[in-house]
Order: structure tokens, then sequence, then C-alpha cells
């Protein structure tokens, strides 16, 4: 049945104040220094000025920009400043980087916290990443696919071959049957060494995925000192 022309009017102005009631309650801010923004940019125009984007290689993971600058700022508050909010602005950048390289695929899966980890902070921000990936490449999202075993110790404080081997084996998947014959973008906040990326990756393609491309928002060249997996 067609909705009525009052009906569609009255919807329209419904959600025009709702939006300005969030602005009010929520303005929109810079997701790196709380700036003020336009509710469509993520970054103000000193932060944005610092974002450094990648440029994509086969074999490499998938990324929207180099890690640091505003991109590293607004990452370190997203996962150790109690801000699972940020995950929406992020997450449009992530958003924005697959609909240029349109992967195909069609199941979308967070690097998964440990268990202990998930509770102390709440959320896990790669899921919530990855529910924008599978929110834009119209697929579904299987946010527990994959486990991880050993709460393993923070990537920043070890060595490239430490971190390889605090990773190995440390994940994985609770029902091969979802991930079997799929083509699976596998999706995390930040890649460093893409110890942990590959170790997922290992893990999904044992219990027969069928290709796994794999992504993050921020890939670093090396180890940031303050910074963890
Ligand atoms: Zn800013």
């Amino acid at each position: 049945m067609p909705l009525s022309r009052p009906f569609v009017l009255a919807f329209l102005a419904a959600r025009v104040i709702a939006r300005a009631l969030i602005d009010t309650l929520s303005p929109p801010a810079c997701a790196a220094c709380d700036a003020p923004v336009r509710r469509d940019r993520v970054f103000c125009p000193t932060c944005a000025a610092t974002v450094l984007r990648t440029s994509n290689t086969p074999g490499e993971p998938l990324a929207f920009a180099a890690f640091g600058g505003a991109v590293a700022a607004a990452l370190k508050r997203f996962k150790y400043g109690e801000r699972p909010d940020l995950g929406r602005p992020l997450g449009h950048l992530l958003r924005g980087l697959l609909r240029e390289e349109a992967p195909a695929v069609d199941l979308v899966i967070p690097v998964p916290l440990h268990p202990r980890r998930l509770a102390e902070r709440g959320y896990n921000q790669a899921a919530l990443l990855a529910h924008a990936a599978a929110g834009e490449l119209g697929v579904p999202l299987a946010a527990r696919a994959l486990v991880r075993l050993r709460n393993t110790p923070q990537q920043a404080t070890l060595g490239r071959a430490e971190r390889l081997a605090n990773v190995a084996r440390a994940f994985v998947v609770r029902s091969p049957r979802a991930v079997r014959g799929r083509r699976i973008l596998l999706v995390d906040d930040v890649a460093t060494t893409g110890s942990t990326l590959e170790a997922c990756r290992d893990a999904l393609v044992e219990a027969g995925a069928r290709e796994v491309i794999t992504s993050c928002l921020a890939r670093a060249g090396e180890p940031p000192a303050d910074r963890a997996t």
C-alpha cells in the first residue's frame, strides 16, 4: 500500500527534529580532538591534514591510512579511552576504503579479543569496525566466528619474532560450518607486523574458508611505543 503524503511529510519532519535533538545532545565532534565538525566529517580540518592514506598492494592488509597523526589519536581513544561511540566515525572511514577497493567477499569477521579483555573493555573495537564493513558490503557479520584462546601479552611490548610466536595458534574457529567455502573479509583496527591477521587467516583457512582478505583501519610500519593489539 503506498504511503500517504501527510504520513511521509510527518515522517520527514520527525526525522529532521530527531537529527537536531541528537546534534544538540551529542554534537558532531572530531574523532581525534573533539573540535566541532560538520555531521558528515570525521576529523576537523587541522586533524584531517595529518591523515596519510595508504596505497594498497596485493598481499598486504587493505588499510585506510598509515598509523599516525589523527588516525592514531582517534584509534587510541577508541580502544583505550572507553569511546565505543568512535566506532561510528571510524567505521565511516573503513566504509570509504571498502567502497574504493570493493573486495569480493560474502562474510565479514572481526579479529576477536580474549573474553577476559572483552570483559575489561566492554566492547571489541574490531567488531564495531567489522559491523560497519558488513553494512557497507551488504554481507553478513559473523562477530563470534573466531575465538581467541589465549590472552596473549600486549603485542606492543614485543619484538617482531616474539609477536609472531605470541599469536601463532591463538585463534580457533568456533563453527567451521559457518566459514567453509566462504570468501571472508577479516577486520582489525590496527595491523603492525600483520601477525595477528595472519594467525586469524590461518585458522579460517584451516577451517575451510575459500579466501580470506585481511583489512584494518591503519597499518603501522614499526610497532608504536604506546599502543597494543
Ligand atoms: Zn581534530
